[in-house]
């Protein structure tokens, strides 16, 4: 499609958004009235206004929820599997619309938004066919007097908050475990990108969910609707996505009523090349693990350590790859790398780059943001980045990349593991030994062996320490949305 078609086609589809809040199946105004309005990155444009929702809303919201439950917990798994799969089905039929919506309002480059699409319909294919296996357990005590018999129950009404990076594979990693459980949800999508899930709420109405199970507020003030779902009482789980700082917020609010909670949290990702890696691998999977979303995921690889005999060869071909990335609005033909999200991560990714700088590292490629409108920061990589930079121990959330020399396998452990996070490592090396015992060794919950990408539906995602709790995705996605209760039961004659 030529520019100007697309961006037509993009203003076509978002004009037919719903854009209220979704509660107990209908779409309704703020009870304020109040909206705000949703920006394209690449452009500064207003692209949409949507409901503003408050506390009034937020108590009506989790009030369906919990109205909802008792039924929807007792559909059948079959049903909840098979609401799930025509989901799936939409979504990828109408995969090029999402994307379009999605690289509109958070900047993306359409074919990696079409790859999210993809993938977070996958979460409910997935979770469609874990919905029919959730299983039970049945023992006997050890004295053989009572047979122990193990069932699994839904936790209950959960809130789900949702960060902007992923607009639609983090509802529907949250979504799916939720409806495959049984549990009723309130849904509160990040304000910078609500335009994905509002196109998702009637996928899900369009295949079969229920009125109540999943209701939705949009707001521009996140705590006034979910600390209310906190407090509420109805409330039994929180699932969250987001940045450290605010999942601490939520556990604070989620111990008041003692909620069930998953937390994926800040990453800080250390990627380590050692000498014998295989170099084209290494530098293609630093693009990846660097580059994906304009390397601003929890998972972007944010400290390149690379042994010292090759970090030089290293920093000059990754300059050369990152270098040839084209750069503009992710809805034009060809481009590569996007717009930051807003202003304020733009001005962030400066000053890291600017204290960097100052501390002694050198420019290889990239270093400053581009002229004309939009978010835009240039595809950079630093060499010779001082350990006390501030970007060692931040999340960067953007298109640079630090390498750092180390000089052995001990050293480059140590400079991994001295970060408060431990959401995923990523390790370039052929010889197995060394692989196995620097895997066990990193302090994160999932390592990228000779790869730039880790996340998949059918892989357990989430981090340790400050990275996070509780798992998605995987066998054991699911657990997070279900409890276990057991029935004591004498044997009797
Ligand atoms: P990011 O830095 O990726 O935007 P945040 O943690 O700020 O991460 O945001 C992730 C999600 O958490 C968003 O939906 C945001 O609106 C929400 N959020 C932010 N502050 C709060 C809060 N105090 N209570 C509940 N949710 C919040």
């Amino acid at each position: 499609m030529s520019t100007t078609t697309t961006r037509s086609r993009a203003a076509e589809l978002i004009g037919t958004l719903d854009t209220g809040l979704f509660i107990n199946g209908a779409w309704v105004p703020a009870e304020s009235a109040a909206t705000f309005t949703v920006e394209n990155p690449a452009t500064g444009e207003i692209i949409a206004t949507v409901a503003d929702g408050g506390p009034a809303d937020a108590q009506k919201a989790i009030q369906a929820a919990a109205n909802a439950q008792k039924k929807w917990g007792k559909t059948a798994p079959r049903e909840r599997s098979e609401i799930l799969r025509r989901a799936y089905d939409l979504i990828m039929e109408r995969q090029d619309d999402l994307a379009l919506i999605m690289t509109t309002e958070m900047g993306k480059p359409l074919a990696e938004a079409k790859g999210e699409v993809a993938y977070g319909a996958e979460f409910f294919r997935w979770f469609s066919e874990e919905a029919v296996r959730i299983g039970g357990d049945h023992t006997t005590t050890g004295d053989g007097k009572n047979r122990i018999l193990v069932t699994r129950e839904p936790v209950g009404p959960c809130v789900l908050v949702t960060p902007w990076n992923f607009p639609l594979a983090m509802g529907t990693r949250k979504i799916g475990p939720a409806i495959a459980a049984g549990c009723t949800m309130v849904f509160k999508p990040a304000e910078l990108t609500p335009l994905t899930s509002l196109a998702l709420v009637n996928i899900l109405v369009e295949a079969g969910l229920p009125a109540g199970v999943l209701n939705v507020v949009t707001t521009s003030n996140a705590g006034s609707v979910v600390e209310p779902w906190m407090d509420s009482g109805l409330a039994r789980k929180i699932s969250f996505t987001g940045s450290t700082e605010v999942g601490k917020i939520l556990l604070a609010q989620a111990s008041r009523n003692v909620m069930r909670s998953s937390m994926e949290l800040g990453g800080n990702a250390p990627f380590i090349v050692c000498e014998d890696a295989d170099l084209d691998r290494a530098v293609t999977g630093a693009v990846a693990a660097k580059m994906r979303n304009m390397g601003e995921a929890c998972t972007a690889a944010n400290r390149m350590y690379v042994h010292r005999s090759i970090a030089d060869e290293f920093a000059r071909r990754l300059g050369e790859a990152m270098s040839a990335l084209t750069v503009g609005n992710g809805a034009d033909d060809g481009v590569q790398v996007g717009p930051l999200v807003e202003a304020k991560a733009l001005e962030k990714v400066e000053e890291l780059v600017a204290d960097a700088l100052e501390r002694g590292a050198t420019v290889i490629t990239g270093g400053g943001r581009p002229d004309g409108p939009g978010y835009f920061y240039q595809p950079t990589v630093l060499s010779g980045v001082s350990p006390d930079s501030a970007m060692m121990d931040t999340e960067i959330f953007g298109p640079v990349a630090p390498v750092v020399p180390f000089d052995n396998d001990d050293d480059a452990l140590r400079l991994a593991n001295n970060t408060p996070w431990g959401l995923v490592g990523y390790l370039f090396t052929q010889d197995i030994d060394r692989a196995l015992r620097l895997g066990a060794e990193l302090e994160v919950g999932m390592v990228g062996l000779n790869t730039g990408i880790v996340s998949n539906p059918a892989a357990p995602f989430g981090g340790v320490k400050q990275s996070g709790l509780g798992r998605e995705g995987g066998r054991v996605g699911i657990d997070e949305f279900l409890e276990y209760k057991y029935m004591s039961i004498p044997v009797v004659g």
